[in-house]
């Protein structure tokens, strides 16, 4: 690994201010060793057009990256070290599919606004851009819920069924005008069953999607941890199931989780309720400190695609490597859906 570690700070030191590294707080601690800037995926890729750097190697999953060439300049060039880290909760809408269920369910006249989670790909973010819709971040969620539910009759939120029921649940939108989607595989090929009967009077559809990773964080994982360290405090991310958000002491973004861990007493437990590679840093920087504990062992496998190898490997041939891009027909829809977010989030 040494030799991976010194060929990547060679190329840093030798291309300086031309190239830019940066790292999502998921990232293994060897990997963002190397990185410039670190964050959640919008705060870096909103990073990106004020960057001088010529090449930007994003450190996270594929939508990250589709995000910061659908926002980059003309002259920057956007790169993964493994374009096969996908998102298994993005996958789960495809562009396709969420037009063909948006045009059911506006057959009756309805205007219906699409919403998608900042982990979708390009293509539907072009498609919801297209529908008048807009994007958003677990940290911002609720004001653009809001909005949306002002712009028409109805929303489709995806692909996140937990971040949209949390986020209904905070804003007190009632359970008798909301839906998810009712989905299953015929021949292997996943289906979403609408029966415009059940959604004609539903102001909020949801649809089916997940994060595997934060499913795995249970409410009897939370009673155990009460009824034995009853003092501890236990805060998780909107990506969990609302049983486990609502017995939680508090929920938010990774930057929410990390700021909560920071102001935590000094000798206090903080259980944190996502992806580990985030809680570990948490708890090695506060040892000492304060406890900071994992609320399940819970990595995301895509994330630790990106190794201090595949980076290497991408740095030494940066120059002749082939930059993620999103076709200019998707790029100007899914370019508005972004701008609308922080046009909405800037007021
Ligand atoms: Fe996707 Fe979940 Fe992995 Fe994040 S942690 S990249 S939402 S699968």
């Amino acid at each position: 690994m040494e030799k991976f570690a010194e060929t990547i700070e060679t190329v840093r030191k030798k291309m300086g201010s031309r190239l830019a590294i940066l790292g999502h707080h998921y990232q293994a601690d060897a990997v963002m060793a190397h990185t410039d800037i670190r964050g959640d995926s919008l705060e870096l890729s909103r990073h990106i057009s004020g960057l001088d750097a010529e090449h930007i190697v994003f450190c996270g999953v594929y939508f990250m990256a589709e995000s910061a060439a659908i926002l980059r300049r003309e002259d920057q060039k956007i790169h993964i070290p493994d374009p096969t880290a996908t998102c298994p909760m993005a996958d789960m809408a495809e562009a396709g599919r969420v037009r063909q269920t948006l045009d059911i369910l506006q057959a009756d006249g309805r205007k219906i606004i699409p919403l998608t989670y900042v982990n979708s790909s390009a293509a539907v973010k072009g498609v919801v851009g297209e529908y008048d819709g807009s994007v958003c971040t677990s940290a911002n969620a609720e004001t653009m819920l809001s909005w949306a539910m002002k712009q028409g009759d109805a929303v489709l939120f995806l692909p996140d069924k937990h971040l949209a029921t949390n986020t209904a649940n905070t804003l007190n939108i009632p359970k008798d005008k909301r839906i998810i989607l009712p989905a299953g595989v015929i021949d292997g090929d996943p289906k979403l069953f609408i029966n415009p009967d059940n959604v004609k009077d539903k102001e909020f559809i949801i649809w089916p999607g997940y994060c595997p990773i934060h499913e795995e964080f249970q409410l009897e994982t939370v009673e155990t941890i009460r009824a034995e360290e009853p003092d501890a405090k236990i805060v998780v991310h909107p990506e969990c199931d609302s049983s486990v958000v609502d017995a939680s002491d508090g929920h938010g973004s990774t930057t929410f989780l990390i700021k909560y861990a920071k102001e935590a007493p000094a000798g206090s437990t903080v259980y944190i309720g996502t992806e580990e590679n985030l809680v570990k840093r948490l708890a090695a920087q506060y040892a000492g400190e304060k406890t900071i504990r994992p609320l399940n062992v819970s990595l995301c496998e895509d994330m630790g695609k990106t190794t201090e190898e595949n980076l290497a490997a991408l740095l030494e041939n940066i120059d002749k490597a082939t930059p993620i891009d999103v076709p200019d027909d998707i790029k100007a829809p899914a370019r508005l859906s972004l701008e609308r977010m922080l046009e909405v989030c800037s007021r």
